[in-house]
């Protein structure tokens, strides 16, 4: 099998190593990601500026720096490191949890998303770590993908749904097992704070305080709440069928 590894923590983060060991395990793998850290682009793509690529190793493996994000990392590693194309998009392990709307300010999920619109079954792995500070537990990742990559990447689905995965930062023998769940809510309030520069002048941080919904159950936020890896297929057809009939 041949497997592209991207991220949108760059390069250098803890939780590639920790994906591109386990990738390696069912394939030929060649990683492209970032040159820093670009989380929350969401699906954006470089238009207007080069993109510079350095070839690097990680965990030995073949891999490339791109001054771009994920979704160019993807395109140029579909273009560079695999031109006859290949056959599973890995993306992450990232460092924090991609549930609910988190998945469209994603980069991570974007990098899924951008291999699923080439035609490859594509994956992305988050860690869903709550507090600052707390450890992400990338072996807790790692470990869950060994034992379930094979149907991850094997199982039928339709030509434009990839797989979001959100994996509880616990320790592996705590896991409950997973679940293959919708998506939840999990929004911010209070999103933009105003500070003042030593200058008396404002600005605006945007970070704001998240607001889970861990008690509706069948979620992704209830699953990962519950120590359940949440597994959650996700379609690029946006388009609400149900409301498209209707309104026709
Ligand atoms: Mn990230």
């Amino acid at each position: 099998m041949r497997i592209l590894v991207t991220n949108d923590d760059g390069v250098h983060a803890e939780g590639i190593r920790a994906l591109v060991t386990v990738a390696r395990e069912f394939g030929e793998v060649k990683a492209v990601a970032p040159d820093r850290e670009r989380s929350a682009c969401g699906h954006a793509m470089t238009m207007r500026d080069p993109l510079r690529v350095t070839a690097s190793r990680i965990e030995g493996v073949e891999a490339y720096a791109v001054s771009g994000l994920p979704v160019d990392c993807v395109n140029v590693g579909l273009t560079l490191a695999w031109p006859d194309g290949c056959d599973l998009v890995l993306s992450g392990i990232n460092n924090g949890p991609n549930l609910g709307f988190d998945a469209t300010y994603s980069g991570t999920v974007a990098g899924a998303m951008e291999g699923t619109i080439n035609g490859v079954r594509s994956v992305a792995v988050s860690m869903a770590v709550f507090a600052d500070g707390a450890p992400y537990h990338f072996e807790t990742g790692a470990t869950w993908l060994r034992e379930n990559l094979t149907w991850l990447s094997t199982v039928d689905l339709p030509p434009l749904t990839f797989f979001n995965v959100n994996v509880p930062a616990i320790a592996y023998p705590e896991l409950e097992g997973h679940r293959v769940v919708p998506m939840g809510q999990r929004v911010y309030k209070d999103r933009v704070e105003r500070r003042e520069d030593p200058w008396g002048r404002p600005y605006y941080w945007q970070g704001g305080v998240v607001v889970m919904r861990p008690d509706i159950p069948d979620t992704d936020v209830w699953a990962v709440s519950c120590g359940h890896v949440a597994v959650t297929p996700i379609t690029l057809d946006w388009t609400d069928h149900a409301t498209l009939a209707r309104l026709r």
